[in-house]
């Protein structure tokens, strides 16, 4: 998608702190974190949202959950804790329409569900 912003930052075009990356998925620190530790975990195929996944998709978007584990370890969040989020438009507060996993964490989260 050309316009994408996170597809942009896949491809190099606009700078991010890029903590991970393999062929199937990039992890980045969020702009504007609303947490201590607060990453974003895509894939690098671009897919607007959980209401345009397929069947097909599921592999991918389980690899953002192991990426998402193995970066709560790295970043020393594992036993502590951490929250995973995926919001879905409006009503959730879905900004970028590229799907990602929002990974937080670093402090004791006040509300449940946000
Ligand atoms: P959403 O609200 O769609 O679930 O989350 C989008 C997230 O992307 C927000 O937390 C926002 O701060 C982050 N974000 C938006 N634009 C950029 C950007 O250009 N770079 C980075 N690193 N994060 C961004
Ligand atoms: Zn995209």
């Amino acid at each position: 998608m050309t316009d994408c912003i996170f597809c942009k930052i896949i491809a190099g075009e606009i700078p991010a702190t890029i903590v991970y990356r393999d062929e199937q998925a990039t992890a980045f620190r969020d702009i504007n974190p609303a947490a201590p530790i607060h990453i974003l975990i895509i894939p690098n195929k671009h897919i607007d949202s959980v209401n345009m996944m397929t069947v097909d998709d599921e592999p991918l978007i389980g690899h953002l959950f192991t990426t998402a584990k193995a970066l709560a370890a790295q970043e020393g969040i594992a036993n502590g804790g951490f929250r995973l989020i995926m919001n879905t438009n409006a009503d959730a507060g879905q900004t970028v329409f590229h799907i990602h996993l929002h990974l937080l964490g670093g402090s004791r989260m006040k509300n449940p569900m946000g």
